[in-house]
């Protein structure tokens, strides 16, 4: 089959590691027979560095064009680039932004997975990791708080603040949907996060789930209040498999699961519309301090284009394939700068990408 992408490199590590995820993709297509046509699209500060903007109308239409994105990463160093001296809607996140909000993408994945061979790098204790966890945590991105009516005002001398966090049946249902469509491909199980004790929103979150959860009858649901969910990541990890749940509480909770895993350079994102159609980046930023240097991380870009040939094109055993050869390179030892620890070897940027294309 032939797929058409749409490559965003980005700024500062960006074009390293995209490169070398388009590097495993290759290596996809010629042992799966598959093609992979790219359109490079800017956004960010190099969209800046050109049209003046982070995001063309061009680059939209390009993207919706494509069967799906794949992104490095956007912005630079906030202290001393150029892009931040611009107003806040025309810096390199502004274009990310809008992008998200053009293409609808309402469903944001976050897996939180601890290979291990870098159990070293949990900060959890041995008895708890065990043998290990793979979650995947799904977050509403486009409604409750984050979107909600806000406003400041004063009263009788006394500043108030309000922020409205509001759901309707037709958000819930369709991320429920997402989450539990995600399921059916892993271990069949969703636990779906809120605070029905306390809130309305939650009630009808818990609700619809629970209408969602009649197509599904093969997976497992588990509703679970937030706080503690919060416990139950750092306590018992292993229980989760997908983590269904609204845009804040996703926020702080995608934070808690990727800092037990240890590294920033391994962790893959995907943010979904409903089509098949999806973003898929790195969770990481552009990182300035270590770009152009060839040794940044690119597992995590890499292990995103394995979720784009999961999600967006249904190809699971190309996908398996690059997920096994990152664990076979990662079991032989190599790691680079960010995850190296005593007796492996290290590799830079380049090498990780050929030795993972060598081995799908
Ligand atoms: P960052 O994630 O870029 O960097 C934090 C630390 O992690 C740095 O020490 C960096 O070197 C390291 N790191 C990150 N990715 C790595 C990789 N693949 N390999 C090895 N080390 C890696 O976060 P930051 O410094 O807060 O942000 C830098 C810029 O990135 C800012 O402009 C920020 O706005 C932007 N940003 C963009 C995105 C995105 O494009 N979606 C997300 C987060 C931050």
């Amino acid at each position: 089959m032939n797929y058409k992408v749409a490559v965003i490199s980005g700024d500062g590590i960006g074009p390293e590691i995209v490169r070398e995820a388009r590097k495993v993709l290759d290596a996809v297509a010629k042992k799966y027979g598959h093609s992979f046509q790219y359109t490079d699209v800017l956004m960010g500060g190099a969209s800046i560095d050109v049209h003046g903007i982070p995001l063309t109308d061009e680059a939209i239409a390009a993207c919706k064009s494509a069967d799906a994105v794949l992104m490095g990463s956007i912005g630079g160093n906030t202290t001393t680039s150029p892009w931040y001296k611009l107003p806040p809607e025309k810096r390199p996140e502004a274009g990310l932004l809008k992008l998200r909000k053009s293409l609808n993408l309402f469903a944001n994945l976050r897996p939180a997975l601890l290979y291990n061979e870098l159990k070293g790098a949990c900060p959890l204790k041995d008895e708890v990791i065990g043998s290990g966890f793979d979650m995947m945590i799904m977050r509403e991105l486009t409604g409750g708080l984050y979107f909600g009516e806000r406003k400041t005002v004063e009263e009788n001398g006394v500043r108030k603040a309000y922020d409205s966090l509001t759901y309707d049946e037709n958000e819930i249902r369709r991320i429920a949907k997402r989450g539990f469509d995600i399921a059916m491909k892993r271990k069949k199980k969703v636990t779906s996060v809120d605070k029905a004790n306390v809130l309305d929103s939650s009630r009808l979150w818990r609700k619809v789930v629970e209408e969602v959860a009649k197509d599904y009858p093969e997976v497992t649901l588990e509703h679970m209040l937030v706080d503690n969910c919060a416990m139950q990541l750092v306590k018992d990890p292993a229980q989760f498999d997908v983590i269904l749940t609204e845009n804040m509480f996703g926020d702080i909770l995608s934070d808690e699961a990727s800092m037990i895993t240890g590294s920033i350079g391994m962790l893959a994102s995907a943010s979904l519309n409903d089509t098949k159609f999806g973003l898929y980046e790195p969770s990481g930023g552009s990182a300035p301090d270590i770009a152009g240097q060839n040794i940044a991380n690119p597992i995590a870009t890499i292990l995103s284009a394995a979720m784009m040939l999961r999600f967006s094109f249904d190809l699971d055993k190309e996908a398996d394939a690059i997920e096994k050869a990152v664990q076979q390179v990662l079991t032989e030892g190599y790691r680079t700068g960010d995850i190296m620890s005593e007796g492996c070897k290290k590799v830079n940027t380049n090498e990780m990408g050929d030795l993972i294309a060598e081995r799908v």
